[in-house]
């Protein structure tokens, strides 16, 4: 179940310390090591997963309620003014720890965080329509 070369799996087995905020039978969430902001936290599966495509129905959902309990936390007692979810499914879409995690970011007004593309750069109607022909559940 844990992968012996994770780092994620050592910090649900308690191998490697983290600071831990918030934990289940399901989930631990923790502090990110390098935060993004004040209160960037990592919501994780103690069962491995490697990604979204990997997690089980069961671990996604609790894990995503343990990330919606650390964005009201955020909100009440950091005074965030908004919070933004991450999750990276692949080494090209940023993930760079192979065990299926939640970034939970806090924001305020005025902080550092710029959105991460441009808008309209994923092409225009004809794009969307195409996309959104093989995308649809149907196809
Ligand atoms: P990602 O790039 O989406 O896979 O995110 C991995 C996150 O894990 C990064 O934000 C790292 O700062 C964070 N991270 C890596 N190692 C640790 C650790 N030992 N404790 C806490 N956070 C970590
Ligand atoms: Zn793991």
């Amino acid at each position: 179940m844990a992968d012996p070369d994770c780092i994620f799996c050592k910090i649900v087995a308690g191998e490697l310390p983290a600071t831990i905020v918030d934990e289940d039978e399901r989930t631990i969430a923790f502090m990110d090591i390098a935060p993004a902001t004040r209160g960037h936290a990592l919501v994780i599966p103690r069962r491995h997963a490697r990604d979204l495509l990997e997690i089980g129905a069961e671990d996604l959902q609790a894990a995503i309620l343990g990330a919606q309990r650390l964005a009201g936390r955020a909100r009440e007692r950091l005074a965030a003014d908004g919070v933004d979810l991450l999750n990276a499914c692949g080494a090209a879409a940023w993930q760079t720890v192979f065990h299926f995690h939640i970034h939970v970011i806090p924001r305020y007004e005025g902080d550092p965080l710029r959105l991460p593309w441009t808008p309209g750069a994923g092409g225009g109607a004809d794009d969307i329509a195409a996309a959104a022909a093989a995308l649809h559940a149907g196809s």
